[in-house]
């Protein structure tokens, strides 16, 4: 074997940054001291007990009484795969909206699973319109609606009311991909009648990556016990993961124990602050961004009344070099955002106002930075950017 000198390896030190992408979000001081607490058996009383504030948690916020509200261990798109490989089985009709990459995904999992898919698609950095998903449900039991609720990739929120209606007319199940929208906007499950919801930890619950948030109706959990196929996946059956976090606590695979620790003091900030309260900080935080960007002459990509608060994309102008601007953002300024994905790479920004990351500093600063860097480039800006976001802030 080559011998490895160990003093290779220097002292971990990732520096800081101000996360203002797509995710992950700045994560609390309380939420890295609640990572860092001794780890102990997965079947330790003392963690069962925090599995069970996890869950009463976890569906306050998903505004839910469903029994079988987990956290699945693994990022969204385990949640996203937890939902499909429960709930489709081969030959099942599924209908997906996809406005984004995030719909695109959902589409080639519900293919990889032998579903028969009915797409239906909407422009990218647009909401998905109802009377489309009408039009494909017409004559049409599918066994899943499926919809994005935040496309993450392009900044579109579809609101979610109407498609639920549809779905519950055509007796179908409705499945929601809430990565980006459980924290930072209402996600009321039960209210709209949602039947399975993942998300993530790292958007606006501001925790680290490595937990998806699950919650299934009892509709779905009737779906999944009537099943005549074994749910082809082995680690997300939830059939044997709801014995572990149910009465039961029957070991199915080892719980992440401190990202348990995490999610659930992550969980705690937001009760703390209040749901309402929440919601309506990334409002505020979003109209200061717009506002700042719109007086520089920036132009958003989604229609005013289809933007999400929490993620922003903002058309690159012309003669803008697209890496550039955001390495010098990353170096000179410690600020990440995010770029734009398939067909919108290189066209759009997208600046994220996620969890703890969303608050007046970092949107001063985000302003500020970009105000320099255009000038720089020589991009004649409109106006003040700054004042324009000041004056939504003292206007509050
Ligand atoms: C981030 C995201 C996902 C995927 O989550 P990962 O944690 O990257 O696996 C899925 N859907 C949406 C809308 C997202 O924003």
């Amino acid at each position: 074997m080559a011998s490895l000198d160990p003093r290779q390896f220097r002292d971990l030190d990732p520096g800081e940054r101000l996360l203002m992408g797509p995710g992950p979000s700045n994560v609390p001081p309380r939420v890295l001291q609640a990572l860092a607490a001794p780890c102990i058996g997965h079947l330790d009383p003392g963690f069962l007990s925090v599995m069970n504030e996890t869950q009463q948690l976890l569906r306050h916020l998903f505004q839910t009484e469903n029994a079988l509200t987990i956290p699945v261990s693994g990022t969204g798109s385990a949640g996203m795969e937890a939902c499909f490989v429960n709930l489709v089985e081969p030959g099942d009709e599924v209908l997906v909206a996809v406005n984004g990459i995030f719909g695109t995904r959902m589409a080639d999992i519900v293919g990889r699973l032998g579903g028969r898919l009915i797409r239906v698609d909407a422009a990218w950095g647009r909401a998905v319109d109802p009377a489309a998903v009408a039009e494909a449900l017409r004559g049409r039991s599918p066994r899943v609606v499926a919809v994005v609720h935040a496309e993450t990739s392009t900044g579109a929120c579809t609101p979610l009311a109407d498609i639920a209606r549809l779905s519950r007319e055509a007796g179908a199940l409705l499945l929601v991909d809430c990565v980006t929208s459980l924290g930072g906007m209402e996600v009321p499950v039960d209210a709209l009648g949602v039947d399975a919801a993942y998300s993530g930890t790292q958007k606006c619950l501001s925790c680290p990556p490595g937990l998806a948030p699950l919650t299934f109706s009892s509709a779905a959990v009737a779906r999944l016990e009537a099943r005549r196929h074994p749910v082809v996946s082995w680690y997300l059956d939830l059939g044997m993961v709801r014995d572990y976090w149910g009465n039961e606590r029957k070991y199915h695979h080892t719980a992440p124990v401190n990202m348990i620790w995490a999610l659930r003091e992550a969980l705690r900030l937001i009760a703390e602050e209040g749901l309402a309260a929440r919601f309506a900080r990334h409002r505020l935080h979003h109209r200061a961004l717009v506002a700042g960007l719109e007086a520089m002459g920036l132009e958003m990509l989604v229609p005013e009344s289809e933007r999400l608060p929490m993620l922003n994309a903002v058309r690159i102008p012309e003669g803008i070099e697209d890496a550039k601007i955001r390495r010098a953002l990353l170096r000179e300024f410690g600020i990440e955002i995010g770029a734009g994905l398939g067909p919108l790479a290189g066209k759009i920004w997208r600046i994220g106002l996620m969890g703890h990351s969303c608050r007046s500093q970092n949107v001063l600063l985000v302003l500020a930075a970009l105000t320099t860097l255009l000038r720089a480039e020589g991009f004649r800006l409109r106006g003040d950017g700054l004042a324009a976001a000041q004056a939504v802030y003292a206007a509050c």
